[in-house]
């Protein structure tokens, strides 16, 4: 397997789901509901009996660089929000963290989600309120691009990567 620097796997990610946002944009997401009109806008990220996503040392990396964007006040503060969640919820970098489900850090009142685009984690990019079962974009587009990111993460970093709750990332992320 080729190796990759880090940043052009970095490249390679932002592309992969800059992709993904487009399959999903155009084949499936007129089919939902509009989040704009939501009356619980943010909910599918809030509620902590839903959310549970994952995302891998590469991605880690993608959400420091777009956090680094941001005031320090605000970095300090979506910190200080995970490591609080991660205690709350008992969520863990190894174990059988997918059965754990918690409130996402990264969501900001008045602000929404603080990663967008290319930095958004897939099962969010995937995520949407259908009303028909079958306008949901099929779970095993979700899971080929997994695949893809794992590829990219292997091809960088060897073995010395994987999957982690979101917010186990964040309590941990050093910031330039
Ligand atoms: S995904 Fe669903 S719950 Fe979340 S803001 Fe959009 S419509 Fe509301
Ligand atoms: S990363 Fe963003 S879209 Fe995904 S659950 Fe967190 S706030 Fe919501």
């Amino acid at each position: 397997m080729k190796t990759l620097t880090r940043s052009a796997a970095l490249e390679k990610l932002a592309s992969l789901k800059k992709r993904f946002n487009r399959i999903i944009g155009e084949g499936y997401e007129h089919k939902a509901k509009d989040c704009l009109t939501c009356e619980q806008q943010g909910i599918c990220c809030i509620d902590a009996h839903f959310v549970n996503v994952h995302i891998t040392r590469l991605e880690a990396e993608s959400v420091r660089q777009r956090l680094e964007e941001y005031p320090e006040s605000l970095r300090k503060k979506v910190k200080e929000r995970a490591a609080k969640v991660v205690q709350k919820y008992g969520l863990e970098a190894a174990g059988d963290s997918f059965s754990r489900t918690y409130s996402c850090p990264l969501f900001e009142q008045g602000t929404g989600c603080l990663v967008h685009g290319d930095t958004k984690p897939l099962p969010c990019i995937h995520h949407a309120c259908y009303e028909i079962p079958e306008d949901l974009p099929p779970h095993e587009l979700l899971k080929e691009h997994e695949r893809m990111v794992e590829r990219l993460n292997t091809r960088t970093f060897g073995n010395g990567w994987n999957w982690q709750p979101l917010p186990v990332w964040l309590k941990d992320m050093k910031f330039k």
